[in-house]
């Protein structure tokens, strides 16, 4: 079924006063004036891509590797479904520390979602993670990178993306290894200097878990990881825009100084996104909800978010002051870029990532895949 998309139609390369006429997720034309026939008309103020979101741990009530074996399959569907009806069309699933033996279980159960597309590839955060950073993941998993674990898991070939602290023992060999196997190593959830976060990228790191979070912050004397990683062209920076990981100015600063090019906005979300307030699982930690804002029961900790892409791009906007073609990229060609697909992340003629329309004040109007 074909759907003609009107408004103003930002491309990713382009943007036009017009249409964009998909069939199913995929684009068949743009182009300015009333456009071809369809089968259906949508209109909206804004055309931009399907939203790609590369750091995700759930939705609708539950998570990406939950508690129950069982249902990891139908509960990772649930999460695709859940952020789809908010734009986003690729998404990688995000598991967070665990025991390795039950990663390589998770990854196993998720090699048929991968293959079919509904998952992006997955995301291991964890558990070669910093102790003193270690935000909301189980201190008792965490671990220095052991090269053969690392491997068993990279061999699955379903790995996109490993989060590793640097400064750990084998940290750096971690991410030549990581980087050898054709996955992207980002640099997070990291109590390292400015010196180690260099050597880091010097071994081919190129991305920046939710940078600010679970980081010594910006100081002018010890400058640490956020700066390395904002003034370094080879890096790209996540950022958590929901309005409680980062303040806005934080989100404007940091958008402006890495630029257009090397921003990626995340949802980090967990399982109440797009469910109620409550207690939840992230792993084997338990979360308390309130109005929309996860932390940890013990301790207090942000455990992951309730965003969704749609509102990030809203919030980036309309808070954090910046230009919507600045912010589109951060949610759509630069993790594309990550994860190597020039099919998914534009709305040139033969992308098959879908499309969002948005209203003036970017409330989502439709989700076309
Ligand atoms: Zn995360």
């Amino acid at each position: 079924m074909t759907i003609l998309a009107r408004g103003r139609v930002h491309t990713g390369s382009r943007t036009l006063d017009g249409w964009a006429l998909l069939d199913g997720s995929r684009v068949l034309d743009v182009g300015t004036g009333a456009g071809p026939a369809a089968d259906e008309v949508v209109t909206g103020a804004h055309v931009v891509p399907g939203f790609v979101d590369v750091h995700c741990h759930g939705g609708g009530g539950v998570s990406f590797g939950g508690t129950s074996p069982g249902s990891w399959v139908e509960d990772a569907v649930r999460v695709a479904d859940t952020h789809r009806a908010h734009g986003t069309t690729t998404l990688v699933a995000s598991l967070v520390t665990r025991p390795v033996d039950e990663l390589a279980r998770v990854l196993h159960a998720y090699a048929d979602l991968v293959s079919d597309g509904v998952l992006a590839g997955i995301h291991l955060e964890g558990p070669w993670l910093s102790p003193q950073q270690r935000g909301a993941h189980d201190p008792t998993l965490l671990q220095a990178p052991d090269p053969a674990e690392v491997g068993r898991l990279l061999d699955t070939g379903l790995v996109r993306m490993v989060t590793v602290a640097p400064e750990l023992p084998g940290g750096l060999a971690a991410v030549r290894q990581i980087t050898a196997a054709g996955a992207v190593a980002s640099i997070g959830h990291t109590d390292a200097d400015a010196e180690t976060v260099r050597a880091a990228v010097d071994a081919g790191a190129t991305w920046a878990t939710h940078l600010f979070n679970a980081m010594p912050p910006l100081h002018h004397r010890t400058p640490g990881p956020v700066a390395v990683l904002l003034e370094d062209e080879r890096v790209t920076v996540e950022l958590i825009a929901d309005g409680v990981h980062v303040h806005p100015l934080m989100v404007s600063l940091a958008a402006r100084r890495a630029g257009r090019d090397r921003v990626a906005f995340v949802t980090d979300a967990m399982a109440a996104t797009g469910s109620a307030d409550g207690r939840y699982l992230l792993g084997d930690l338990a979360v308390d909800v309130v109005d929309g804002v996860a932390r940890l029961a013990d301790g207090g900790s942000i455990a992951g978010s309730t965003l969704t892409l749609d509102r990030a791009v809203r919030y980036a906007v309309t808070t954090a002051g910046l230009d919507l073609d600045d912010v589109l990229p951060a949610v759509t060609s630069n993790p594309a870029k990550l994860l190597g697909r020039a099919d998914v992340g534009h709305l040139e003629p033969g992308a098959r990532g879908g499309a969002v329309v948005l209203s003036e004040t970017l409330d989502l109007v439709r989700v076309l895949s």
